[in-house]
C-alpha cells in the first residue's frame, strides 16, 4: 500500500501485523547522456511497486533529494542535486521520530546510490543510519525512562538480538544490491549494469539514442540490455523478499 493513500484504519492493521514499512531513499544524479537522473530511486521505487503486489507492504514516498554528490560531474546543465549530509540528519531524525510515533516497528530503507561498499557507508545512507540510531535511543529513553536498557525485563536482550527482535532492529538500512549480488551482475554508474537495470525496470528512463561513449563510467552501457537488466531485477527481488519477510496473507 501507498502510504499516503492509506486511512487511519488501515495505518492501525499495518502496524498490528507489523507489515514493513519501507522509505525508497535515493537522489537526483547526473547519469551520463542516456539516462534519467532519477535511477538510483527510481530503481528502488520500481522495485518495491513489484513487491506490493505480492506482499504485505507499506511504501512511503520516495526521497530524492539525497547527498548525489558532484564528483561524477557538476551539476550546471547536467542536473544533479546535492543536499549535504548535515542537512539529512536532522530530517531523518525527524521522519523516523514520526513513524515511532505512529507505532510502526517494521522500518525500512533501501538505496542505490554509493552503495557498493555500503557496510563502510556513504554521506547519504550514513546520514540516515546515524539518524535511525539516534532516534531508537531517544525514544526508548523518553518512553521508558533513564536505565531502560539495565532494567529486568532487558534481561533477554542479547538473545533477543540474536533473533533480530531487539529496538535496534526497528529501523534497517539496506543496499539494493548486496555484496553476493554484485558477484553476479555488475555494478557500476550508468554503465551496463544500471542502464540494463532501468531499461528491465522503467523502459522510458533510458534513452540510449543519446548514448555517448565520451566518459568511461558509462561506456559499458553500449552493451546494456533488458535481458541482463530482468537478471538483475530478479536477483535484487530476491534480496528484498528475504530482508522484507513473509509473502501477502502469511500469518
Ligand atoms: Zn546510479
Amino acid at each position: 500500500m501507498r502510504y499516503e493513500m492509506m486511512l487511519p484504519h488501515q495505518i492501525q492493521w499495518a502496524i498490528k501485523e507489523r507489515w514493513p514499512i519501507v522509505l525508497p531513499l535515493g537522489v537526483l544524479e547526473y547519469h551520463g547522456e542516456h539516462m534519467a537522473v532519477g535511477m538510483d530511486t527510481l530503481a528502488v521505487v520500481k522495485l518495491l511497486e513489484i513487491l506490493e503486489a505480492e506482499m504485505d507492504l507499506v511504501i512511503l514516498p520516495a526521497f530524492y533529494y539525497g547527498a548525489s554528490s558532484y564528483a561524477v560531474e557538476p551539476p550546471e546543465g547536467n542536473g544533479s542535486v546535492q543536499v549535504n549530509a548535515d542537512r539529512l540528519f536532522p530530517f531523518a531524525q525527524d521522519l523516523f521520530r514520526a513513524l515511532l510515533r505512529i507505532g510502526f516497528r517494521n522500518i525500512h530503507f533501501f538505496i542505490h546510490h554509493q552503495t557498493e561498499n555500503f557496510a563502510a557507508g556513504m554521506p547519504t545512507d550514513l546520514a540516515f543510519k546515524f539518524a535511525a540510531r539516534q532516534t531508537i535511543f531517544e525514544f526508548l529513553e523518553k518512553e521508558r525512562g533513564e536505565g531502560w536498557w539495565g532494567s529486568d525485563q532487558m534481561a533477554d536482550y542479547y538473545s533477543q538480538q540474536a533473533s533480530g527482535d531487539d529496538p535496534f532492529n526497528w529501523i534497517k538500512g539496506h543496499p539494493l544490491m548486496t555484496p553476493e549480488i554484485i558477484q553476479q551482475y555488475p555494478f557500476d554508474h550508468a554503465g551496463q549494469g544500471e542502464t540494463s537495470l532501468l531499461m528491465a525496470l522503467c523502459p522510458e528512463g533510458v534513452d540510449m539514442r543519446k548514448f555517448s561513449a565520451k566518459k568511461w563510467y558509462s561506456r559499458s552501457a553500449e552493451h546494456a540490455s533488458a535481458e541482463l537488466g530482468a537478471k538483475g531485477r530478479d536477483l535484487i527481488l530476491e534480496h528484498m523478499r528475504q530482508v522484507l519477510g513473509a509473502p501477502k496473507g502469511a500469518p
